[in-house]
């Protein structure tokens, strides 16, 4: 589907505000769909009054039902698609981190409960899709497969002293009956926290792929307003902070005092130990997807000790796992797939990325550039085809493909200089302007590919 802004004046929702009930909404933009995509076109309307923004319709978000049930979707999921830090970030930034039990609602897979669990305490997850009961087998977690008014019935009794909710009451029909809900599981300290698609993100100047995440056509009812969310949570005497960052909006609320919510502080090495400890887990999938996190975070942070061990590790498990040697991989089967999420059991999600931050790693600790320019080689013909094969699943080789063509070249051009005789004299003119043609015949090739 593709948003277009430029919308008929004057057209009027069926329906009043998801989220406040008032009426007198306008229209923000149209959904469409594009060729072979059998979905009817969206309408978003923007409350007048709480600024937040509804799909209108009976049932906008219908596309659950016609989701093709694939073991693949779940493998990305955990191999590369789950963006764990992201996840972490809104409860890494309470200080100090308190010690009491959580209920992750709508916890997924389940990685914030786990997390929890890891700290030593109490974690409870609420999940009806089946990635809860996955999560539950291969993390041993307590991930309840039910919804939450299913949890608060069959435990009417239970409260919690950190309620977190993270991307998932855009997803509900009735906004405020599941605030009400998150509220009722809060013991007397408890902190809520939610997680929200922000509304700044639904401009034409946001870009589409970012645009479509917050939208999510046929998956969402609503974009809820930072002021619908702090009205909604005052309701029930609560103080409440809120905060933008991207496309997302985080929420902290309390009854009493605010606990210091520190978001410009992020929790490097918390995370990062986190995902040692995920690298550990029997599921090599799972397992596989942490290192490969761990190994590119921690390169991208600076940790370089860290970095170090972990590519050691991600060596070794790339060839146990999946029988690839990452610096000298043999992908011809792969490349040649042009079905969408194919042979992830053999070929994991996360092979660009292992290749192109491996590349650098190669480069900077060895300086063996023709094993760097192999690997960046073999990055680029894997994050391409991720990038234009998996389609919604490739936005982040897509997002990496510039840099990785831009590495690819600049390893071209060290391979060249470094396979250059050493001289105590500067290189002759004619060499230096034979080397620069080379530097731009390299950055033309790769250009091209
Ligand atoms: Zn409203």
């Amino acid at each position: 589907m593709i948003a277009d802004f430029d919308v008929p004046l004057g057209q009027k929702p069926v329906k009043p505000c998801r989220v406040c009930g008032a009426g007198g909404a306008v229209l923000h933009l149209r959904l469409l769909p594009q060729p072979g995509e059998s979905v009817d076109q969206l309408l978003l309307f923007r409350c007048v009054s709480c600024a937040s923004f509804y799909f209108d319709g009976d049932e906008p978000a219908s596309a659950y039902e016609s989701m093709p049930k694939s073991d693949s979707f779940w493998l990305d999921y955990v191999q590369v698609g789950a963006g764990i830090s992201a996840m972490l970030a809104p409860l890494l930034a309470l200080r100090p981190l308190p010690t009491t039990s959580l209920v992750d609602v709508g916890s997924g897979f389940g990685y914030i409960v786990d997390f929890w669990q890891r700290q030593g305490q109490r974690a409870v997850g609420i999940e009806p899709s089946s990635y809860g009961e996955l999560g539950r087998e291969k993390l041993g977690i307590d991930n309840r497969s039910c919804d939450l008014e299913g949890f608060i019935k069959a435990y009417p009794q239970e409260r919690f002293g950190l309620v977190f909710s993270s991307e998932v009451i855009e997803h509900t029909s009735d906004p405020r009956r599941f605030v009400d809900a998150l509220v009722t599981m809060m013991d007397d300290d408890a902190t809520l926290i939610l997680t929200t698609p922000s509304t700044s993100a639904i401009s034409p100047q946001t870009e589409s792929a970012s645009l479509i995440a917050a939208l999510s056509p046929g998956f969402h009812y609503t974009i809820l307003s930072p002021e619908a969310l702090v009205g909604m949570l005052s309701r029930h005497g609560l103080r409440v902070k809120t905060h933008t960052e991207g496309v997302q909006t985080f929420v902290w609320a309390r009854r009493g005092a605010m606990p210091d919510v520190a978001v410009n502080e992020p929790q490097w090495t918390r995370y990062l130990c986190y995902l040692e400890d995920l690298s550990r887990v029997a599921d090599r999938h799972v397992s596989g997807g942490a290192l490969c996190r761990l190994f590119k975070d921690a390169l991208n942070t600076g940790d370089s000790a860290r970095a170090g061990k972990a590519y050691q590790c991600l060596l070794r498990a790339a060839e146990d796992s999946y029988g690839i040697r990452l610096e000298d991989p043999e992908l011809s089967e792969l490349l040649e797939n042009t079905q969408s999420l194919a042979m992830l059991d053999r070929f994991p999600a996360w092979l660009g990325n292992a290749l192109l931050f491996g590349a650098l790693q190669v480069g900077f600790t060895r300086g063996d550039y023709r094993t760097k320019v192999r690997m960046l080689d073999a990055a680029l013909r894997v994050l391409e085809r991720r990038a234009h094969v998996e389609k919604q699943f490739g936005q982040e080789a897509a997002h990496f493909l510039p840099f990785a063509r831009r590495q690819y070249q600049i390893a071209l051009c060290e391979g060249l200089q470094t396979s250059l005789p050493y001289t105590e004299t500067p290189f002759p003119e004619d060499l230096r302007r034979n080397l620069l043609s080379l530097q731009m015949l390299a950055a033309a090739l790769t250009d091209r590919a």
